[in-house]
């Protein structure tokens, strides 16, 4: 039968009606750029994040970019980011012409290790990116306590982590600002590209609302670089309609990782771990083995989507080697280089069925290894 590694088609056909009146009127209207219902997106998406601002730009790399701008973090600062991440977080930092330092990521998790951040600061620091991924909230109170310490600023990747829990709060309320992704396939997705920040800090949300639309504090007068990151109308208008939605789709994809965890326990992978005081939105459903190739395949010949994310960590990637060098070689990140040769992201959205999932674990459970193949890292 086999189970696809994403499925969002049955999220939008429950919506379709509402989408197409939405887009309809829109397109009649022809306020395309800035239009009301941008306005109103924000306003929803910052009650829904618990913060005073949300300011809607186009994608979730433009988010963190315009951040380190409105912070004006660049030539000779250094950021702190987690060495497992999708390359938008180093990219965003290189990009405002400051230094991304990585940090390995906790073992038996995912995410940043905040034992070692302390050891990652300088004189140059100026902020923490902390990345929810996989949509697993980052152990945020220590990392907030070594900000305050050392005066840095917090800014919080949460492309993958909308509407995750920690301690009661959703991630993207607990540092200075954070940036999220509406790609359409994180856990609230556009139609296309977009992206937003999140903010209580009312001269920072200016100063990314002029940076989106060509620097300008008012129209054709430009007080910052002119770029042009703004968020569709039309996006807007459908982020607006599935917003009200996205916490019982990610009710579902707790469900169904629970049932993961629970189905896979006793096999030959490795299922993530929930750090405690956290509710996490499953982003990814993220598994390890020695034998993922091998695995992989098996998987693939029954009809089981899956994916790698990332199969090649950032220091390793080839701009990163060549063109922006970080400073950093093979072994510099123990636990993510392991990792990265053993991740195996298995099918995983709100409309996955309970019998997918017990077809995606059989499938787990009939593979063989073949011990001979397995990665010696
Ligand atoms: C998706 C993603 C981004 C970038 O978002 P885009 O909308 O694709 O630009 C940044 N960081 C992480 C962790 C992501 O997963």
């Amino acid at each position: 039968m086999g189970v696809p590694f994403v499925d969002l088609k049955p999220d939008h056909r429950a919506l379709e009606g509402e989408i197409m009146e939405a887009v309809r009127k829109i397109i009649l209207q022809t306020n395309f750029i800035l239009g009301e219902d941008v306005k109103l997106f924000e306003q929803d998406f910052a009650e829904y994040c618990g913060r005073k601002y949300a300011i809607g730009v186009d994608s979730g790399l433009s988010a963190l970019k315009i951040l380190l701008r409105a912070y004006e973090i660049g030539e000779g600062d250094e950021v702190i980011i987690p060495a497992n991440t999708f390359v938008a977080t180093a990219a965003a930092v290189t990009f405002a012409g400051a230094r991304p330092v990585l940090v390995d990521i906790k073992p038996g998790t995912y995410n940043i290790d905040v034992d070692k951040i302390e050891a990652a600061i300088t004189e140059r620091t100026r902020a923490i990116m902390p990345v929810h991924l996989y949509g697993i909230p980052v152990d945020m109170d220590p990392l907030l306590e070594i900000a305050k310490k050392h005066n840095l600023i917090v800014i919080e990747d949460t492309a993958q982590g909308h509407g995750a829990l920690y301690k009661g709060r959703r991630a993207g309320s607990f540092g200075d600002a954070a940036g999220f992704s509406f790609y359409p396939a994180k856990n609230l997705g556009a139609a296309g590209d977009a992206g937003a920040i999140v903010t209580d800090d009312e001269q920072i949300a200016d100063r990314c609302r002029w940076l989106r639309n060509c620097g300008s504090k008012e129209k054709y007068l430009h007080t910052m670089e002119p770029y042009n990151h703004r968020l569709d109308t039309i996006q807007a208008a459908i982020l607006k309609i599935k917003l009200p939605h996205l916490d019982g789709w990610s009710e579902q994809r707790r469900q169904a990782a629970n049932l993961y965890n629970e189905l896979l326990a006793d096999t030959e992978v490795v299922t993530p771990a929930i750090p405690a005081d956290t509710e996490p939105v499953w982003h990814l459903y993220v598994v390890r083995t020695k034998y993922r190739a091998e695995l992989q395949k098996h998987l693939t010949e029954r009809g089981i989507g899956t994916a790698i994310h990332y199969p090649i960590p950032v220091h390793e990637q080839p701009f990163y080697m060549e063109n922006v060098p970080l400073g950093y070689k093979h072994g510099d990140f123990p636990v993510t280089e392991e990792y990265a040769a053993e991740i195996l992201s298995l099918p995983m959205y709100p409309a996955i069925t309970e019998a997918e999932i017990r077809e995606v674990v059989d499938a787990i459970k009939s593979f063989v290894p073949n011990k001979a193949e397995m990665i010696t890292a």
